[in-house]
């Protein structure tokens, strides 16, 4: 998979874009990630990619003929998605993540200061992506956020040993705790069951784990994940303790 990130800060990618998992994946050629110098598209002397905003107010706001050409010039014929970084897109999520790894190739666009230009947006975004509820300086974080994300959905980026499927939100649910040793620390003991061979055990007990964990931290996604029976049985006993549990210790009214 193709990457091809347009931003004013190229340098800003070293670092969490060669290490660890990324790295590893670039150097098998399993992603490419391909950086774009926006100031490379000016045509001015002073290499201008920013001017303040028509009709006053502070701050400046990324020009449109730069972007454009740089956005035109990098995708070329292709019809891939071209992705504006943005505190007013639609919300990044692990769903998002799994659709955009379909593509073989994606551009990612990274605004600055208070914006690009409305014009950019309509002659040559695809999609407006936020990662969040709450205003970055620039769309690098982003555009690494989405890099990571999306990267360790495509096939053999995360080696046969570590799956992406039981991932927090890969199953609609959050993942069950995870131990390692040692067996006991500070009194702190690994649930006994981790280490009793009994694999079957095991499966159900990080299942009942994952639905208590998402039960407790994040009803929300209840609404929507795919359950089973067993899985609706188990949440309804939860319920039955919780319903105890307040009984036991409503206050006298
Ligand atoms: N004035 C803009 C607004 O109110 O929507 C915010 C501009 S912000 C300071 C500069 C750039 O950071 C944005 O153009 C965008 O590319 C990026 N950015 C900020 N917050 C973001 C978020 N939550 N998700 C993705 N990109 C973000």
């Amino acid at each position: 998979m193709r990457f091809d990130i347009l931003t004013l800060f190229p340098a800003m990618f070293e670092g969490p874009m060669t290490e660890s998992i990324l790295k590893r994946a670039q150097d098998n050629d399993l992603i490419q990630v391909h950086y774009h110098d926006i100031r490379d598209y000016t045509t001015d002397k002073h290499k201008t990619t920013d001017e303040p905003p028509a009709g006053g107010g502070g701050g400046m706001v990324m020009k449109v003929e730069p972007l454009v050409s740089a956005i035109e010039s990098v995708r070329g014929e292709d019809d891939c998605p071209v992705i504006l970084t943005s505190a007013q897109g639609r919300t990044f999520t692990q769903a998002v993540a799994k659709e955009l790894a379909q593509y073989s190739r994606i551009l990612i666009v990274c605004g600055r200061y208070e914006g690009v230009d409305e014009r950019v947006i309509q002659l040559a975004i695809t999609d407006e992506i936020s990662i969040g509820d709450f205003v970055l300086t620039g769309g690098e974080l982003a555009a690494m956020v989405m890099v990571d994300a999306i990267s360790r959905l495509v096939p053999g980026v995360l080696g046969a040993q570590w799956g992406a499927e039981d991932d927090s939100h890969a199953t609609g649910l959050l993942e069950y705790p995870q131990y390692t040793r040692p067996p006991e620390f500070r009194g702190l003991s690994i649930p006994e069951v981790l280490t009793s061979g009994n694999h079957q055990a095991v499966e159900k007990w990080r299942r009942q784990q994952s639905l208590r964990r998402t039960w407790q931290r994040r009803p929300d996604l209840l609404q929507t994940a795919p359950l089973t029976d067993k899985d609706r049985w188990f949440l309804a006993e939860l319920a039955q303790e919780e319903r105890e549990y307040y009984v036991g210790t409503s206050p006298d009214l």
